[in-house]
């Protein structure tokens, strides 16, 4: 496969992965021209993984969405490429053991997921992500989200 990052054709396969409803395959490679690594999927066509929007529409699971929103949420905070990409596999694996019956998972489910695993690799983050993709309806809810990080962390946080 083409490397995103500097076109080589040239790579290998580091890890290789049936993910939980056996439908798709996860292929983790490296560039062996300039160590770049990316991730390739092998599925069926047809069974496209779905999460359904709030409205009801339907529309593909995107990973690098979810992967480019967590980025965005550990912004210049101290947690490594490797983390993320960790996380998201495992928000992946998640999102299709919950939806293996129908192919499909609540957008809302998908959003609890990977605020979830966000709130494990840093607080920080967590909150400012959530305030950014929660809707929240008052801001008892978001008091309630912050106490429930712990009180104990009030005191680590940054400053701005
Ligand atoms: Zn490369």
């Amino acid at each position: 496969m083409r490397c995103p990052h500097c076109g080589n054709f040239d790579d290998k396969v580091i890890e290789s992965r049936t993910l939980a409803n056996g439908e798709a395959i996860r292929r983790r490679r490296e560039c062996n021209g300039c160590s770049y690594r990316f991730t390739s999927y092998e599925r069926i066509e047809d069974k496209q993984f779905m999460v359904v929007k709030r409205d009801g529409r339907r529309e593909p699971f995107d990973r690098l969405k979810i992967e480019k929103g967590v980025e965005r949420a550990l912004e210049k905070r101290p947690v490594s490429h490797m983390q993320i990409e960790s996380l998201v596999n495992d928000i992946e694996d998640q999102a299709e053991i919950m939806g293996r019956v129908n192919h499909e998972i609540a957008a809302k489910d998908l959003g609890d997921l990977v605020l979830e695993g966000i709130g494990k690799l840093d607080k920080v983050a967590y909150i400012r992500f959530a305030s950014v993709y929660r809707h929240f309806e008052n801001l008892d809810e978001f008091v309630r989200e912050i106490q429930k990080l712990g009180s104990g962390e009030s005191s680590r946080m940054e400053k701005k």
